[in-house]
């Protein structure tokens, strides 16, 4: 990463005398290479992990000690030295900054952009604020920054830099901090108040599957990764927990990580009746509150959070469960393209610790590796429930106008009556997905995208839900004058709408990113249904995700045919796995379950795999189809994304890229493309992507790195470059 003559780019420094110490810094930019600078010795001893402002370009900015002791191979080039160093102490230990070069390299991501997507968490210094006791002490050390705390004791770090405006400020705070005469001030947070969600109740034994899963973790030594393999219901949460107990009883420390914000109240509940000390992240955290978490880190049992938790550096951890493993919300869309589930076993091995990834419908990347004895595969064959998992009711949609059906009207009606609760789960927001014109056949796009615009019809907005584009429903046609525009299809609010005229009495909620507000919202809503002041969910995937609704016992999937003929070959796994967990959540307490699935295919495949078929089978079916392909997880494939506000530079920086890899790369790469992505414009950049494949898994993306890095690709054009792609559109 590092090249001779990078440091050339500093012009106007002064000449270094030799022999002086050298660092790489990874400076917070995306550029693909470190930055060598000078060291001052006033800072102290230099070392990795450490965060520190560095002159670039014209101003100054933050980046990371990447490596110490760089020798440079040119001792009359000139180097700029280092500002200012803001960590007294490395934000990582040398396992995790091994973690992370390795990260880093197979990503392909820029180091400057590696290091701040991971130190993210440490927060913004500036927001700091600091109180001083004793003045007076203070200046027998640092004279002029006792001055500064003259008239307030309790100063921003942002203040104090103004009134302290020489380099090395944060430096000289770290050693007032270290003497004692600086105290942090953190505000009351509510991070840890009681949880809303109300507790499962501890079961007092163990089934003997999990009784033996629990054995296997407990007593296999150092790195070891898991495969906890259980159906929907069969209690693999009661197996982390009890591993985690058994962890911290020992005085360490484990991570969970969980797909998304909302199941973190559930976990919280979970946690906090057998945990005294347990921690949350995610992206929903106020400053304070990210503040006071790392403040908290080694007194911390349990830290549980999204797929950024995993950069936390908790001091003793222990143990890392990666809870619905098969989820896409692991993987990171921008910077760094990161799988978190990948990140965590990768870090696992580095600190030589178990890793759990649980799941009741394994990824196929996960399946191949217990298939193939990498990681240990436990099973949890049975469901906790004392009554089997319900067959599937199939309802024809053929010839149905209505969202949904009278079969699943009745039912929902029937289910009410009893006093018990539904769920039912549409993956597609706003009113309809649509709009057209039935006299010319129009059907409105978005301006700046590929995609059609969604009707939201409560806030009588069309909307773009790729790029968030919205403007007012048009009264007629744009295109004929007609006034015959029809909403096509349904979404969440249709179902809704449809829901409170059949059935006026259901008290409902719909949960899906329009509704839910916030993380309060989304508690609430959570905490009615759980209590039971509702009857029934309508939701997006939101609803899909690990809940435990004991006293659910119907639910509706509006329209199965979705998601299904998407040009992804992902497709068929995902929606496998969504309706999987969705018909997952009934029947999970003393009654009995049903499920309705209203289709207009009733014939299709996939469909008889839910609920007939044992989950292995299809696994292994899915699994060898992807052997015969050549596809991943065989195979593995590097998506590189071009994209330009105009379309004819983003094709040729595509072009351009394709020869190279022709000539250069070896022949056991594949490279298809350039194509136009499936979603050709987004947010008025056209898109155009290659996919590299490679089914040795030997060469890439190792071999990509140093070809990209030689490629100057016109600066109007964006190359993102994907590893492990799971998004295909
Ligand atoms: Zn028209
Ligand atoms: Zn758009």
């Amino acid at each position: 990463m590092h090249k001779k003559g990078d440091a050339t780019l500093f012009q106007g420094t002064k000449r270094v005398a030799s022999p002086f110490l050298l660092v790489d810094i990874a400076v917070f930019a995306p550029l693909n290479k470190t930055f060598t600078y000078q060291w001052p010795e006033r800072l102290g001893e230099p070392r990795p992990g450490i965060r520190v402002y560095v002159p670039f370009g014209r101003g100054r900015r933050l980046g990371m000690v990447w490596r110490t002791a760089v020798s440079s191979s040119d001792a009359s080039i000139e180097l700029k030295a280092v500002i200012d160093c803001v960590d007294a102490w490395p934000l990582y230990d040398s396992r995790r900054m091994q973690w992370l070069e390795r990260a880093c390299r197979y990503y392909m991501a820029a180091p400057g952009e590696c290091a701040e997507t991971a130190l993210a968490w440490a927060g913004n210094e500036d927001k700091r604020r600091w109180n001083c006791a004793d003045a007076a002490a203070l200046s027998l050390l640092d004279e002029e920054l006792a001055r500064a705390f003259e008239h307030r004791k309790t100063l921003s770090a942002a203040t104090l830099r103004k009134k302290l405006p020489a380099p090395g400020f944060y430096h000289r705070l770290r050693q007032a901090v270290d003497a004692g005469h600086l105290t942090e001030v953190l505000n009351k947070s509510t991070l840890h108040a009681s949880p809303v969600m109300p507790a499962e109740p501890v079961p007092e034994r163990l089934i003997p599957a999990q009784q033996q899963a629990l054995d296997r973790i407990s007593h296999t030594p150092g790195f070891a990764p898991f495969l906890l393999f259980g159906c929907t219901g069969s209690g693999k949460t009661e197996v982390y927990l009890r591993a985690a107990r058994r962890k911290v009883d020992s005085g360490s420390q484990v991570l969970i990580l969980v797909p998304e914000i909302g199941l973190t109240p559930q976990w919280l509940a979970r946690l906090a009746t057998r945990f005294e000390h347990i921690a949350v992240w995610h992206s929903g955290l106020s400053d304070a509150q990210r503040l006071q978490t790392r403040r908290e880190l080694p007194d911390v049992e349990v830290l549980v959070g999204t797929r950024s938790a995993l950069f936390l550096p908790l001091p003793r951890c222990s143990m890392i469960v990666v809870d619905e493993e098969h989820d896409t919300s692991f993987k990171q869309q921008e910077g760094m393209h990161y799988h978190a589930r990948d990140l965590a076993v990768l870090l696992a091995q580095e600190m030589d610790i178990p890793v759990i990834l649980g799941t009741a419908t394994p990824s196929l990347e996960s399946w191949r590796q217990a298939r193939e004895g990498r990681y240990q595969l436990l099973e949890l064959p049975e469901r906790i429930a004392p009554h089997p998992a319900p067959a599937i009711e199939i309802v024809d949609m053929r010839g149905v106008e209505a969202a949904l059906s009278e079969p699943l009207l009745a039912a929902l009606g029937e289910t009410k009556a009893k006093g018990l609760q539904s769920l039912l789960y549409l993956n597609r927001r706003g009113y309809s997905p649509a709009l057209m014109c039935t006299a010319c056949g129009d059907v409105p796009e978005c301006p700046s995208c590929s995609f059609r615009l969604t009707l939201h019809r409560r806030n009588r907005q069309l909307r773009c839900h790729a790029c968030g584009f919205a403007r007012h429903v048009p009264v007629a046609c744009e295109h004929c004058g007609e006034d015959a525009l029809l909403p096509l299809g349904e979404g969440t609010e249709k179902v809704e709408e449809q829901l409170a005229s059949a059935l006026p009495d259901l008290r409902m909620a719909r949960l899906d990113r329009d509704a839910i507000r916030n993380e309060t919202h989304l508690m609430r809503v959570l905490g009615d249904f759980s209590s039971g002041k509702l009857d029934c969910l309508v939701g997006t995937q939101m609803l899909v995700k690990g809940h435990h609704f004991p006293n659910v016992t119907l639910v509706g999937v509006v329209n199965a045919d979705l998601g299904l003929s998407l040009p992804d070959f992902r497709a068929g796994e995902r929606w496998w796995q969504q309706i999987t967990q969705v018909t997952g959540r009934t029947g999970r307490g003393r009654h009995p379950g049903r499920i309705m699935v209203q289709t207009r295919n009733p014939e299709a495949p996939w469909l008889s795999r839910i609920g007939g078929e044992p989950a292995c089978d299809t696994l292994d079916t899915e699994l060898s189809l992807r052997k015969t392909l050549n596809y991943p997880p065989f195979a593995r494939w590097v998506r590189i994304i071009f994209s330009a506000t105009r379309s004819g530079i983003a094709m040729q920086a595509a072009e351009c890229v394709a020869q190279a890899c022709a000539a250069y790369l070896p022949e056991s790469i594949t490279c298809m493309g350039p194509v136009p992505c499936a979603i050709e414009r987004i947010a008025t950049r056209y898109r155009f992507e290659l996919v590299l494949r490679e089914t040795a898994r030997k060469h890439l993306p190792w071999r990509l790195m140093p070809l990209l890095s030689r490629i100057a690709v016109p600066a109007a054009v964006r190359m993102r470059v994907d590893v492990d792609p799971m998004d295909m559109m």
